[in-house]
């Protein structure tokens, strides 16, 4: 690979982090491309630990800090958020001998060795100028660990810990047990979306899993003020800010949204209020989806949630867009979708008990299910351009950095 040929200045310090690539390199599908867009993302969310080299070989991506101040624990974590990766794992860098990467072995991996039952080693060497052949490496770092750690049985088919050695242009490198990475595709790899991100739990999800399948994202909120709080915008920009280590820098937009609901509850049957204030979000997500060249959008409805979440309910607020309308939480119970929030850590800050603008004109009884010329016939008396052009060209952008 190209980014071989580069003159390579060793890393600082002896320990680098090894990420292995995810599905696309299965399939081989566009990998340079998938590379490309890995390696700059990674760039991205590592620049606040200091500076690194970053390079890929085989489905490996290297990572090196070429500084002292470098914060390897600090890059770790983040790239374990990286879209993209299987694994991560920190490896021990050694002088390029037998004996070196046997003790670096023995005393890096030690808690590693001691707590597995089996075991195998396995060898890459880059530098074919090394004396010993990738198998000869592994038999003689195994016969020697396997006589180290008298408890420890070899088993190449299903060890517990394998030991992993690499001969590298500067140096050796000896790793294993690596950590589970975040999976999916890498962001911006699926397209660009744009997000409807309530303060509730399942918008947060919705729009996680669509940057899982590498989906760059921008967010759309609507804001009641002064029927919803400050507090109540400031808790979406915190959701918004907890993805940012998953999704990247995030734009929020902060839609003006108090007018078009006064405007319905003037002029409107409260049995059809939910219905047509979700079709009305739906609008004006789609303007912003065109004004950034997005080719979607995103919704945390769950099929039967609530009376705006059947499937006839999802057909009429969907009608009034072209766009597809991605909702990925659709199939999920409630607590399927918590045990995501919690994993990503978006639950605590959902659960705050800030209103939302659905539930501040929530109608006392939702009509389901809705018919189509009953909302036609109530949205005949609105000026639906006019405030839709309203709303957008009240938006406030907020950008949030990883
Ligand atoms: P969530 O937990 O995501 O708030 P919910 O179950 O409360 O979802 P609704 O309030 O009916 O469901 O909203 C359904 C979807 O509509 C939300 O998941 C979100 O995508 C979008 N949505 C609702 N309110 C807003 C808002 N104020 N701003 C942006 N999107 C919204
Ligand atoms: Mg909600």
């Amino acid at each position: 690979m190209s980014n071989q040929k580069k003159p390579a200045a060793p890393p600082v310090g002896d320990e680098i982090i090894l990420m292995k690539m995810g599905e696309m390199v299965l399939k081989g599908l566009n990998r340079h491309g998938f590379e490309e867009r890995l390696m700059g993302n990674a760039r991205r969310s590592l620049q606040k630990y200091g500076k690194f080299r970053i390079r890929s070989r085989q489905s490996i991506t290297y990572v090196e800090p070429l500084e002292e101040s470098c914060d390897l624990d600090g890059a770790f974590d983040t790239l374990q958020k990286l879209f993209g990766i299987v694994g991560v794992s920190r490896a021990k860098a050694c002088e390029k001998t037998p004996e070196a990467i046997l003790e670096t072995a023995k005393t890096y991996l030690r808690d590693d060795l001691m707590a597995a039952q089996s075991f195998k080693v396995e060898s890459k060497r880059s530098d074919k100028a090394f004396p010993l052949s990738s198998i000869q490496l592994s038999q003689f770092v195994g016969g020697e660990l396997d006589e180290a750690f008298p408890h420890l049985k070899p088993d190449m088919h299903n060890p517990e810990v394998t030991v992993h050695v690499e001969v590298r242009d500067y140096a050796a490198y000896v790793h294993a047990n690596p950590a589970p990475g975040a999976g999916g595709l890498p962001v911006g790899m699926g397209g660009r979306a744009v997000s409807l991100l309530s303060g509730g739990i399942d918008s947060p999800v919705a729009s996680w899993m669509m940057a899982k399948r590498g989906v760059a994202l921008e967010m759309v909120h609507f804001f009641s003020y002064p029927y919803t709080s400050p507090e109540a915008k400031e808790k979406v920009l915190e959701l918004a800010r907890l993805l940012t280590p998953w999704c990247g820098r995030l734009t929020v937009h902060v839609v003006p949204f108090t007018e078009i609901q006064e405007e319905l509850r003037r002029s409107c049957p409260e049995a059809l209020f939910t219905l047509l204030m979700r079709r009305f979000m739906m609008r004006i997500s789609q303007q912003v989806a065109h004004r950034i060249g997005a080719h979607g959008l995103v919704t945390g409805e769950s099929l039967g949630q609530v009376a705006s979440q059947t499937m006839d309910a999802m057909a009429v607020t969907g009608q009034v867009v072209s766009l597809p309308v991605f909702r990925p939480v659709v199939g999920m119970d409630k607590d399927e979708i918590i045990r995501i929030a919690r994993k990503i850590g978006t639950f605590e800050t959902s659960i705050l008990p800030y209103e939302d603008c659905c539930t501040v004109f929530t109608p006392r009884h939702p009509k389901t299910p809705p018919s189509q010329e009953e909302i036609q016939a109530a949205e005949t008396k609105l000026d639906i351009d006019t405030l839709v052009e309203k709303a957008v060209a009240g938006i406030e952008r907020v950008v949030l950095e990883p």
